[in-house]
């Protein structure tokens, strides 16, 4: 039996306090989703907004493969709004516990609920839409009452049903068995939607479908109201790779959305979560490096290309002989066992201090250690920078490129974007070199603080990281990209 995979990101993930997508943003993500492989595309509200109408309706519109879904409550002007913005199908939600009843209908019995729902589902489907019927909080509602409610929204024809764990209260052993429960008395599939609010969301829904759920609903980083829902990245590999279940899903897309997604919506993926976040695959002790570097497979359960990521080694105060050698050989530098044991000493002692090292810092102390004289390649000659009301920003730069003055210019969304733009442009006849990510802090707080910058650069296949600190904030990044440059060319 095949796992379909509803993914709600552009709804339940929208509901994320602080997120707001544009249309075109959320066509953008449905492409991505598409690409990705779901089954399902929850693109919205259709009722919500002028907005989320339009929105359903050009990805409805837009020749995806998957099937384009939208939410509405047991209402018809709900319904109207799904079918009018041309989706396949709704995912129509109706309140099963008690509290969510008296909620939502204060005058209302669970009978009214029932004939509500019924009524909706019939004039869904002379709508012509695929439905989807969801009993919202069925986690803490009469069990029996939700089969009630179930066997009634069968009979007026709804496609699937969706067992909703609204507040997270689910646990994985009683998901698997509510899900026997359900799928041993109905025909349609049954849906599980799973809340993180205990940590819980990923394993409740991995257990719902050794239960027999036939689909999940899951979100790209695990986006969605409070704590979130559970996550497509995490509930697909653990499916496949720990319990040989297989999906639809384009397993080496997961990377590249998941960053979209976070991008777009602006939450940032915090860098210990399982297969997206920033050290997921990225290794600093010493012993664990030189062990990845025989063999992979030592300290990670996949591998990150599978995702279609890369892996990182970092150096920190657990830094060992086999990372810094790792360098030494890509810089084509030698040293006896007194240098290197010196080398390790100034890292570590960098790393105590608290700060992240880059592979620019690890070259300064090779260099230093080495007593190498190297002359750098790229260097800065002179910068002028325009910014202010009314004026798009706009550097020029002079870059002295192994012993050639180069003189470039170029504007940007900001002076730190002008600047890198104007650099870029005069090292495009050197080198392709593409910025990977960017990273500001300051050091002390108020106007005049220090700035730390940490630049990911990339050339082809090689990636470098480089610092710039200043209490100019064009300078330090400037300073950043620069010796990146120095490590790259
Ligand atoms: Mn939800």
């Amino acid at each position: 039996m095949e796992l379909r995979i509803l993914d709600t990101t552009l709804r339940d993930g929208e509901q994320t306090p602080g997120v707001s997508l544009t249309v075109e943003q959320k066509l953008m993500i449905a492409q991505a989703l598409d690409s990705l492989g779901v089954d399902i595309i929850e693109a919205g509200t259709a009722i919500a907004s002028e907005g989320e109408f339009r929105a359903v309706k050009e990805i409805a519109n837009s020749g995806l493969n998957a099937e384009i879904c939208s939410f509405a409550r047991i209402k018809k002007v709900d319904i109207d709004a799904v079918a009018d913005a041309d989706a396949d199908s709704v995912f129509m939600v109706a309140p099963s516990s008690d509290i969510h009843i008296q909620s939502k209908f204060p005058n209302k019995s669970g009978q009214d609920v029932i004939d509500m729902s019924v009524e909706a589902i019939e004039y869904a489907k002379e709508r012509g839409l695929i439905v989807e019927f969801g009993a919202e909080d069925a986690s803490r509602a009469d069990i029996n009452f939700v089969k009630e409610l179930f066997r009634n929204a069968v009979d007026a024809g709804a496609d699937r049903l969706t067992f909703a764990d609204t507040v997270g209260v689910l646990t994985p052993e009683r998901s698997e068995r509510i899900m026997k429960e359900l799928s041993s008395e109905f025909r349609v599939p049954i849906a599980i939607h799973c809340h993180d609010d205990f940590g819980l969301a990923t394993a409740n829904t991995i257990f719902a479908v050794k239960g027999g759920a036939r689909e999940i609903h899951v979100t790209i980083n695990g986006l969605g109201e409070r704590a979130g829902n559970a996550s497509l990245e995490e509930v697909v590999l653990a499916l496949e790779v720990l319990y040989g279940v297989k999906t639809r899903i384009n397993k080496k897309k997961i990377y590249d959305t998941s960053k979209l997604v976070e991008k777009l919506t602006r939450i940032v993926i915090p860098p210990n979560k399982p297969i997206v976040g920033e050290n997921a695959f990225t290794h600093e002790s010493g012993i664990h490096t030189s062990a990845i570097l025989r063999d992979s497979s030592t300290y990670e359960p996949i591998s990150p290309e599978m995702i279609g990521r890369r892996r990182t080694i970092v150096l920190g105060k657990h830094a060992g002989k086999a990372s810094v050698q790792a360098i030494m050989k890509e810089l084509g530098y030698s040293a006896s066992e007194e240098q290197m044991k010196e080398i390790l000493m100034r890292i570590k002692e960098m790393g105590d201090k608290g700060k992240r090292i880059t592979d620019a810092d690890v070259r300064t102390i090779i260099e230093t250690v080495l007593q190498i004289k190297k002359e750098r390649k790229v260097k800065l000659k002179g910068l002028n920078v325009v910014c202010g009301k009314d004026i798009t920003p706009t550097a020029s730069i002079i870059l002295e490129i192994n012993g050639r003055e180069i003189v470039s210019a170029d504007v940007g969304l900001g002076p730190v974007d002008a600047a890198i733009n104007a650099i870029k442009k005069a090292v495009s006849e050197y080198a392709d070199i593409e910025l990977v990510s960017y990273h500001v802090d300051a050091i002390t707080g108020g106007t005049d603080a220090l700035v730390d910058v940490i630049v990911q650069l990339r050339r082809g296949d090689k990636i470098v990281t480089a610092r710039g600190a200043r209490t100019d904030i064009i300078m330090a990044s400037v300073e950043a990209f620069i010796e990146g440059l120095n490590m790259l060319v």
